[in-house]
């Protein structure tokens, strides 16, 4: 099986100052920098005097190596004559919840072992490859081995590193000191999410002349991806990396903004709200004349409908209905879905709801005027449930999108694969809202509400440079459902999703929910109703075409005791949420699929592997004790397994013979998988019959503040949760009738 691709790891090497060298123990080292070319180095100086003069290993002192992980990581490595004395690990860059995680592991592997040769520590992900070579790069040169040189040879270079999907290949044009340009030459990452990073992370390396750049929000596999070929080049042109990956930007205070409108959040509903405001309610070419502002993290527009299925329902008069036949009113959709969902009556705002399916026709029918990515010739029945009270099978109508253009292929066919037509949901929305006037601020993060007394008089924002506020007569929350990760989970939900790790996507970050409760708001719960399904337990912009292996492939699952705890036949055949739920009762959340080297998802492992969520074993024991599994308890699983499938079919839980893939063939595989939430879940806060968001279920609201979308559930949820397309249907209707609203409210002033 091959590695993790790490190809900074060999000869990189960070400098010493001068005078730095054999017999000066514990002397401590600075890298130097780029404009401060040293003569000689210590390294070389040390590489002629070492063999004559040292007995020891080192020479002994504090030495630096980078190497490149999601994101540059660098080690500095204490040493004496013969001992590894100290390591500090900078993984500012990596992960979060992998890569930080596994650094103090790897500091004691390699103090322990007193060398880097520990390959089954916490597996091959990309940051443990990184962090070795980093280390083993700093070792080289406490060893003399490492010439450095702090110039480079002026020219043209290429490197390749990968991104999110594809090999990404940078050409990057350098003088003897700085980098002069650079650029992405080939790339097969997503369409769409990755051309803000294509654009924007070349820019930065050449104005900050570092490679040590901001990613861009929701696009970080592609920012590192760029960041890692871009390294590789510099390397080819003979530069000392570590020059190239200290001293991140500070950001300034930047120009406040005063608006009329601020929507936070470029989701669906967010970018929905923001046209509302800025036309009317046909979402017709007339300009309302208020100043509209938007604001969304990620360096795209689109949210979640960007990465969705491309399901999108609709219920009435529009060309999808007239292509399928089928039809409801306002009135028989809100009177099936109370009498299907009792249980919500309490929550549900039953004004709201009706308000908001009202608006199907004009809002689906503006959007697909002004060139929204869809059409009539996608649609189709899709059957719900959840329509009746008796689960019996009703149909509406809903759509899926061609993904491609050239191809054809359908959004949906290989599952919530990124290369569906969603992207093309999301540029197309992103695009007609910009075109009607809204002025569009990515990569503009909104950190906090700006509150006097109870009135919200707009947000603070933090972009890549700046930090700084937009004033705003009206502010609409539109951030999306909570998230799915541990913050939001310890926060609201630790009883319900305990351990759960970081099973979101990457638009979900609980901002609105987050700033009411903390305000001493109240937030909705409606569990029952959260749509858990397996997942990896990383950004669902990954939901790709590797899903298969848990959707339609058999295979052997554990859970952290090594045991099998459920039939595993093909899981997503129809029971997705069921198998997400048996998920949450496992420890941790999560459970490995086993398999062996003749199973059709080794084709996914390479990827799995560079997100740590995979390993390789040469026998069961060994995979047990790289994956962190009870070896024995797993071989005892693993023989009981085998030994069914050969004669009658299983014995503990009954899977066919014919779904069970014995696991007998070296190497073995490992897959961790954890209970994760497409859309997020439905933790939201209240509002009032106009959108506006109260501190307590009919209790004071706070003025010139409003939410939509995934924020706001209490007027749509139940219909939010009837089937396929049903989320974005919501999301893009309660976000007109949010902006509506707002619209009104100011024309009226
Ligand atoms: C993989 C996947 C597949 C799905 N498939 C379907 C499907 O086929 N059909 C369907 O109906 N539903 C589907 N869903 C659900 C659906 O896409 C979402 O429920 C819907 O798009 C939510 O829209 P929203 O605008 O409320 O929120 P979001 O899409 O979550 O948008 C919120 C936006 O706010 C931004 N944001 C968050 N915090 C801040 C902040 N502090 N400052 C600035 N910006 C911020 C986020 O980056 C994001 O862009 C899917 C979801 C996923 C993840």
């Amino acid at each position: 099986m091959k590695r993790t691709k790490i190809f900074l790891g060999v000869i990189l090497s960070a400098s010493l100052t001068a005078g730095c060298g054999q017999g000066q123990s514990n002397q401590t080292e600075t890298t130097a920098r780029k404009d401060t070319p040293a003569e000689t180095t210590a390294a070389e100086t040390s590489a002629a005097e070492t063999s004559e003069e040292t007995a020891g290993k080192y020479i002994p002192g504090t030495y630096t190596g980078m190497a490149t992980g999601m994101g540059p990581v660098t080690a500095t490595v204490t040493v004496d004559t013969d001992t590894i004395v100290d390591i500090e690990l900078d993984l500012s860059n990596e992960t979060e919840s992998i890569g930080q995680i596994i650094g103090d592991d790897l500091i004691k592997s390699i103090l322990d072992s007193q060398g880097t040769d520990i390959d089954g520590v916490s597996g091959a992900t990309v940051t443990a490859d990184a962090v070795i070579a980093a280390v083993n790069e700093a070792l080289d040169q406490a060893s003399g081995k490492v010439m450095v040189s702090h110039e480079m040879t002026p020219g043209t270079y290429t490197g390749t590193a990968w991104g999110s999907k594809s090999d990404i290949t940078v050409e990057i044009q350098v003088s003897e000191n700085a980098i002069e340009a650079v650029r992405v030459i080939e790339s097969d990452d997503s369409p769409y999410i990755s051309e803000a990073a294509i654009e924007m992370i070349p820019k930065r390396i050449v104005e900050e002349q570092s490679l040590a750049v901001d990613a861009v929000t929701g696009a970080t596999f592609t920012s590192s991806g760029i960041v890692s070929a871009a390294g590789e080049a510099l390397r080819s042109a003979g530069a000392n990396l570590a020059d190239w990956t200290s001293g991140k930007k500070e950001k300034s205070q930047g120009e406040d903004v005063n608006t009329d409108v601020l929507v936070v959040g470029g989701g669906a509903s967010g970018l929905v709200a923001a046209l509302a405001a800025k036309t009317d309610t046909q979402l017709s070419d007339t300009d309302s004349g208020l100043d509209v502002m938007l604001i969304e993290s990620n360096g795209y527009g689109g949210g979640n409908l960007t990465l969705c299925g491309g399901y999108i329902a609709s219920y009435f008069g529009t060309p999808l209905n007239e292509k399928t036949g089928n039809s409801w009113t306002t009135d028989q959709l809100v009177d099936a879905l109370e009498e299907a969902n009792p249980q919500y009556t309490d929550v549900v705002n039953d004004y709201v709801l009706r308000q908001i399916v009202d608006l199907n026709d004009e809002v689906i029918n503006g959007l697909m005027e002004r060139g929204f990515y869809l059409t009539a010739d996608d649609a189709y029945l899709a059957g719900s449930g959840g329509l009746n009270r008796d689960g019996s099978t009703e149909y509406y109508t809903s759509a899926s999108v061609i993904a491609n253009p050239e191809t054809g292929e359908r959004s949906g066919e290989r599952g919530y694969d990124i290369y569906g037509g969603a992207a093309y949901l999301g540029r197309s929305l992103t695009e007609l809202v910009e075109k009607a006037g809204v002025e569009i601020r990515l990569e503009n993060t909104a950190t906090s509400l700006i509150m006097e007394g109870n009135e919200c008089k707009g947000v603070t924002v933090e972009n890549h440079d700046s930090v700084y506020h937009i004033y705003a007569k009206k502010v609409i929350l539109a951030t999306g459902y909570a998230g799915l990760d541990q913050q939001t989970v310890d926060l609201f939900l630790p009883e319900n999703y305990g351990d759960i790790i970081n099973a979101q996507n990457a638009a979900n970050t609980s901002f609105a929910q987050k700033e009411i409760f903390n305000m001493g708001g109240d937030v909705v719960k409606l569990l029952e109703k959260g749509y858990i399904v397996p997942g990896y337990n990383t950004v669902l912009a990954h939901y790709g075409e590797e899903g298969q292996l848990y959707r339609n492939m058999n295979a052997v699952w554990v859970n952290s005791a090594g045991e099998r705890f459920m039939d595993e036949t093909a899981p997503e055949s129809g029971r997705g949420t069921e198998v997400g739920a048996v998920l949450l009762e496992q420890d941790k959340d999560s459970a490995w699929i086993i398999f062996d080297s003749s199973h059709e998802g080794v084709k996914y492992i390479d990827f799995l592997q560079k997100q740590g969520l995979a390993w390789e074993g040469d026998t069961i024991k060994d995979l047990a004790d790289k994956a962190g599994l009870p070896s024995e308890a797993l071989e005892a699983t693993i023989e009981q397994y085998n030994m069914d499938s050969e004669g009658e079919g299983d014995t503990v839980y009954g899977t066919a013979k014919e779904n069970m893939v014995p696991v007998v063939t070296a190497p073995f595989y490992g897959v961790k998988i954890g209970a994760a939430s497409t859309a997020g879940i439905d933790v939201s806060i209240y509002s009032d019959e106009n959108m506006n968001i109260l501190l307590k279920k009919d209790g004071d609201k706070i003025e010139n503040l409003y939410g939509t979308g995934g924020v706001v559930s209490n007027g749509y949820i139940t219909l939010a949760t009837v089937g396929l397309g049903t989320h974005v249907n919501a999301s893009l209707l309660s976000g007109a009738y949010a902006g509506n609203c707002v619209r009104e409210s100011l024309l009226e002033e």
